[in-house]
């Protein structure tokens, strides 16, 4: 099942890509796994995927407990600062930084672990009240300073949710404008900052033809989460 579900994201990746002339090489897939048990990373592994997302720092530390750095770990949910060092213990990156308080706890945590913590930054991109982020391009731009202060940090990148709507276009606007902060942010001066993390299940082609490098997709690989087992 999740052998064929794999399959089928890559064949839709590659078409993609072949369609708008990009090289899929150039994009990091990366199995969203919560809720779903080290098993079933360990089948998604098997069939090839080696990049796993986690949106819960307990649910990554006892999976990392498990299964360790046979994988890259990415950590793409709201992180408190009491749970950083699980974070930190276990992710090659971090997606989802979205405080100046926090960003200091990860470079503190990281220099304690030894370690130069990869780190982006998530980006408010729509109106919709629910989804978290940094929420105008100065502030975000107050964050690279900082994080270019910093010598356990290392920012990479930007990352959003699109707004939760079948208008395409509003999803697309999302994505554009986060495209445009990382363009912005690389004429500036900052190059390193690379890597744009956008697109779930049902947005990722869009995400594509508007310039992803990290796709985070869940259940059209593992299927529906079922919240109510936990
Ligand atoms: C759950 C989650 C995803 C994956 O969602 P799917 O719709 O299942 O692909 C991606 N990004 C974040 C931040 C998530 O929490």
């Amino acid at each position: 099942m999740i052998a064929d579900n794999i399959k089928l994201v890559l064949r839709k990746i590659d078409a993609k890509c072949a369609e708008i002339g990009r090289n899929s090489n150039k994009i990091k897939l990366i199995a969203v796994s919560k809720n779903f048990s080290t098993d079933d990373i360990n089948r998604a592994f098997d069939a090839g995927l080696k990049e796993f997302g986690e949106n819960k720092a307990q649910e990554l530390n006892s999976k990392f407990d498990v299964l360790g750095n046979k994988v890259t770990w990415h950590f793409i949910g709201h992180l408190q600062s009491n749970k950083v060092k699980f974070a930190v213990r276990s992710a090659e990156y971090i997606h989802s930084v979205d405080s100046l308080s926090l960003v200091k706890e990860i470079n503190k945590k990281s220099e304690q672990f030894s370690k130069v913590q990869k780190i982006l930054l998530q980006v408010k991109t729509s109106e919709e009240e629910t989804k978290s982020g940094i929420e105008s391009e100065d502030e975000v731009f107050g964050f690279v300073d900082r994080c270019n202060e910093l010598s356990n940090i290392e920012l990479i990148g930007l990352m959003t949710i699109a707004p939760y709507t079948d208008d395409d276009e509003e999803i697309r606007k999302s994505f554009k404008y986060l495209c445009k902060l990382r363009d912005d942010l690389n004429k500036k001066g900052f190059k390193n900052i690379k890597e744009l993390s956008m697109g779930m299940t049902s947005d990722f082609e869009i995400a594509i033809e508007e310039g992803a490098t990290m796709l985070r997709i869940g259940s059209a690989i593992f299927g529906q989460r079922n919240y109510s087992k936990n």
